[in-house]
C-alpha cells in the first residue's frame, strides 16, 4: 500500500505556508463515494493491525495520534473505524475535556504528558493539548482559571505556548514517540447540517449539546486559531494532516492512509531469534515433545 504521494495535499511538513483557505473541506480526491473507497479502507485496516502487531512485539517506537476539529467533525468515528481491526491492548485512546480544578493547578502540558503511549502502543488523544491554542486563544478568559502568575500572561503567550508544544513534540520524537496530528476540516455548513440531524434523530439527541450550537458564533476566531496553530507547530518530526471531512468515509480513508504511510516508514518487522534464544527455543519445544508423549501414554 503506497499512500504517500497521495497524502501529499494533506500532510504539512512546515507550518510557514500553510492557508487554511486552500484546503477545501469537501474534496474527495477523485473517489466518486463512500462504496468506492470501501475496499482500499478495509484493506488499510488489515494492515493497520498487522504492524500494529509488529510494533508491539519489537516495543522501541510508539505512535500518538492527536485529532482536533470542530464539534461533529466525525472525530470519535473515525478513531473507531480507523482503529477497528487493532487490538485493544496495544492501544491506548483518551479524550480531553474542560480541565479539572486539579488539571488547572499544573502547567499546561501536565494531563496530556501523563498520556503519552508506552513503546509498542499507538495512543490517541480526543482532542489534546492544541485546545490550549484553541479554545483558550478564542476565550482567553479561560486563561484566568488557570492560575498562571498574572505576570507570564503577556501578549508573546501564544508564541510562547507554540515554542513550547514544538520542543515536546521534538524531545518526543527524539525518545521514539512519533508525533502525527489530524485536524479534521468540516465546513461550517455541513456542521449545521449534522447538528440539524442530532436534533432530528432520537438516536443521535444524546450527541447534541446546546453549548456546541453556541460556539458556532465564534467559527472565524477558531478557523484562525486552527491556521494559527497549525502555521506555528507543523513540523517535519510532527506533521499535521489537514484532513476533509465533509465526507465521512473519505476522512477515514485519509486517517488510516496516514498511520499506514507512518508505520510503514518505520520498517517494522517481529524481533530476530539469536543464537541463544534459538538454543532455548529448541529446548522448550523438546521439553513439550517429550511431556506431551509421556501424559499420553499414562492416559492410555
Ligand atoms: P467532543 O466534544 O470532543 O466530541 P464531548 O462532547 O464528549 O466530546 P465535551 O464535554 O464537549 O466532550 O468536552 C470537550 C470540550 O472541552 C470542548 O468544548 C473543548 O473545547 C473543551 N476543552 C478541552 N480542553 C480544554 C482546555 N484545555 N481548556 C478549555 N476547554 C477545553
Ligand atoms: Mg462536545
Amino acid at each position: 500500500l503506497d499512500f504517500k504521494s497521495s497524502l501529499k495535499p494533506f500532510r504539512i511538513d512546515h507550518g510557514e505556508k500553510f492557508r487554511l483557505k486552500n484546503h477545501d473541506p469537501g474534496s474527495t480526491r477523485g473517489y466518486e463515494s463512500g462504496e468506492d473507497a470501501k475496499e482500499t479502507l478495509a484493506k488499510g485496516v488489515s494492515a493497520l493491525s498487522d504492524m500494529q502487531q509488529m510494533l508491539y512485539a519489537q516495543c522501541h517506537w510508539a505512535l500518538l495520534l492527536i485529532f482536533q476539529a470542530m464539534d461533529a467533525a466525525g472525530k470519535d468515528g473515525a478513531i473507531r473505524h480507523v482503529m477497528s481491526g487493532v487490538n485493544p491492548q496495544g492501544c491506548q485512546v483518551y479524550s480531553f475535556k474542560a480541565p479539572s480544578a486539579e488539571e488547572l493547578n499544573h502547567d499546561f502540558l501536565w494531563r496530556t504528558n501523563k498520556c503519552i503511549p508506552e513503546r509498542g502502543r499507538i495512543g490517541i488523544f480526543n482532542r489534546s493539548y492544541y485546545e490550549e491554542t484553541l479554545v483558550v486563544r478564542v476565550h482567553p478568559e479561560f486563561l484566568k482559571h488557570q492560575s498562571m502568575p498574572p505576570e507570564l500572561i503577556t501578549k508573546n503567550i501564544w508564541t510562547e505556548r507554540y515554542e513550547d508544544i514544538n520542543a515536546m513534540e521534538r524531545h518526543l520524537s527524539r525518545n521514539g514517540v512519533i508525533v502525527r496530528k489530524f485536524f479534521l476540516n468540516i465546513s461550517k455548513g455541513e456542521q449545521k447540517r449534522r447538528f440539524l440531524r442530532r436534533l432530528e434523530d432520537p438516536d443521535r439527541n444524546w450527541k447534541f449539546s446546546a453549548s456546541d450550537a453556541k460556539e458556532r458564533a465564534h467559527w472565524d476566531d477558531y478557523m484562525k486559531a486552527y491556521e494559527d496553530t497549525i502555521r506555528h507547530t507543523a513540523t517535519p518530526h510532527a506533521p499535521w494532516y489537514v484532513v476533509p471531512a465533509d465526507n465521512k468515509w473519505f476522512t477515514r480513508l485519509v486517517v488510516a492512509a496516514a498511520i499506514i504511510d507512518t508505520l510503514q516508514d518505520l520498517n517494522l518487522h517481529y524481533p530476530k531469534v539469536d543464537d541463544a534464544k534459538r538454543t532455548e527455543l529448541d529446548l522448550a519445544r523438546r521439553l513439550l515433545v517429550k511431556n506431551g508423549s509421556r501424559k499420553t501414554k499414562s492416559a492410555g
